[in-house]
Parts: C-alpha cells; structure tokens; sequence
C-alpha cells in the first residue's frame, strides 16, 4: 500500500482510479485575484468548479492532478473546497511556470526549491494541505531563467519523490530540452510527464521523449488547435500499436475557471474543452481507432498510479 497525499487527505494509490493527469480548478493572474477581490468572487469560481467535478465524476473520473502554479493563481483552499463539495478527488501541485517570480529573482535558487519541498512535506503557508505533484514549463526556448527554474524543481522532485509533471511548446521540442536538464540533475526521467506532448503532429519527437524514458502526456483533449481531438487520438492510437500504453496519460489541461479568456470567447473556441471529453468522447474514439480497453485503462489509470507510487526521495 502506498499513501498520497490529495486536497482532502491522504489516499492510498489503489484508490486513484481513473485518473486526469493535468487539469486545474482555477487558473489566473495571482495580484488580480489578491488586489481585485470583488471582480473574481471566489464563491462564484467555487460554485463553477463543484458543478463542473460533479460532471466530471458522473462520467466517470475519480481523480484529477491539479497543475496550476503557485504564480498562476493557485489556491489551494479553494482546491480543498472544491474537492470537498464534488467529491472529487484532486492532486494538489507545487512550482513554477516559466521564468523565475519576481519575489524570488534575487534570491539563491536554492529558496525555490525550499518552498516546494516545504509546500509537499509539510503543506501550503499554514493550510496543512500538501501538495503532491511539481509542475513546471518551458515555452518556446529554455533559456537561462528558465532552465534556472527546472533544476530547482528537479532538486525539490529528487528530495521528496512526487512527480514532476510539465508544460511544453513541442513545436519547438522543447521536452527534450527539459529532459536533458532532468538527467543532468539526476532525475530518473521515468518519474517525469513531458506535458502537452499530442499538440505535436510529429511522431518521431514523442518516441525520442518515450525512449528517453519519459511519460507523454497527451494532455489537451478538447483544444481544438493546433490539433482536433480526432489527431490527438489517432496519434495517442498510433503510439499505442507501437507498444507504448505503459508511457502515456491522458487529459485536457481544461479548468473550471479559466480567467485569461472571457468565457464566452472560450464556448465558442473550444466547446468540447471540458473534463469530461474524454470519458464521454475520447474512450470510444480511441475504441474507434482500435485500442483496447485494458490500454485505455493502463493510460487512465495504470500509468498515474505507478507514477505516485514511486514516491521515495533519492
Ligand atoms: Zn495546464
């Protein structure tokens, strides 16, 4: 038996179930949220959240891994609310996108790596919650910042063992990138998701990513560019028959509160962009592609317990 920790508590790995690996509740600018309170009332975003969980859990998920930064507005008491009012249970994340916060430039690397061990060992500020997942991005190019940001979350990954799961620009393969810099560090690079990998079209880069040991998590279902969830999924099939079920994860990277687009420009542009794409729509299209159902288990729900359950610092 192995013990994780969630929003609400701690649960044993065998209880994951079927699992999104890279979701979030609320997604946003943090000093919007901090200094303009009444535009972005919380019990409105949390009234959203538990309707949209509660969706998500009738259709069959049981878990979702929460991957919001702590400068994209994560707050993970409305998390833990969230989670408590859907029954939904959510991995809690520590970590930064992209470059370096402005509260941390002109401090040692090492306090970055601080906070994250701190948020996964002992929880959040005061809260008690801990966070059980780092995510971590590069966009376009790793530059120097942000490879600075990387290897503090490989140093914070390697010291308490929770995965680290990313943002990538895989036009720009930049999951190779990151991946060097995980080996360099001493990261075992099977304990790694190189996120939003199906936004490649390119088959080649995502066996290199597999081959190098890594999960692709092929992570935007329902975001219609640059790739259908047709592509997406026929390329999750094709993956498949060349016998990488054991390395892929399955998500929509959707939120159920998004702030960086009017809501209604967000129906209109990705209408299927919900937590519930895939269980509804993505199992029977890949059914459709010819993937067996103990594959599409093995990528819901086999993959991201094993992924938690090696969960010893090293
Ligand atoms: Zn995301």
């Amino acid at each position: 038996m192995v013990t994780i920790q969630t929003a609400t508590g701690p649960i044993d790995t065998a209880d994951l179930g079927f699992t999104l690996m890279h979701e979030h509740v609320r997604v946003g600018w943090g000093p919007m949220f901090q200094q303009y309170p009444s535009m972005f009332p919380k019990d409105k975003d949390l009234a959203q959240a538990v309707e949209r969980l509660k969706a998500a859990k009738a259709a069959g998920v049981t878990t979702i891994v929460d991957l919001t930064p702590i400068d994209l507005g994560r707050d993970v008491t409305l998390i833990a609310d969230a989670a408590r009012l859907s029954g939904m249970q959510i991995i809690v994340p520590t970590g930064f996108y992209y470059s370096i916060p402005f509260g941390f430039f002109i401090r040692d690397a090492k306090d970055m790596t601080d906070l994250m061990v701190r948020d996964i060992t002992e929880g959040v500020d005061t809260t008690g919650i801990r966070a059980n997942v780092i995510k971590c991005a590069t966009e376009t190019e790793m530059h120097a910042v942000n490879e600075k940001v990387l290897r503090a979350s490989a140093q914070a990954h390697r010291q308490t063992g929770v995965p680290i799961c990313t943002h990538t620009h895989p036009a720009s393969r930049t999951g190779l990138d990151q991946q060097r810099v995980f080996k360099d560090e001493g990261c075992d690079l099977g304990r790694i998701v190189i996120g939003h990998s199906d936004d490649s079209d390119d088959i080649g880069y995502l066996e290199t990513i597999i081959q190098n040991g890594s999960y692709c998590g092929m992570d935007r279902f329902g975001l219609s560019q640059p790739r259908t969830s047709e592509q997406r999924a026929e390329m999750v099939a094709k993956l498949v028959e060349k016998g990488y079920a054991d390395r892929i994860t399955l998500s929509h990277d959707s939120c159920c509160c998004f702030h960086w687009a009017p809501e209604e420009m967000l129906k209109s542009f990705a209408p299927n962009w919900r937590m519930t794409h895939i269980p509804q729509d993505i199992v029977p299209m890949l059914r459709g592609y010819g993937v067996s159902d103990a594959n599409i288990t093995q990528m819901t729900t086999g993959n991201p317990r094993r992924l938690f359950e090696m969960n010893q610092p090293y």
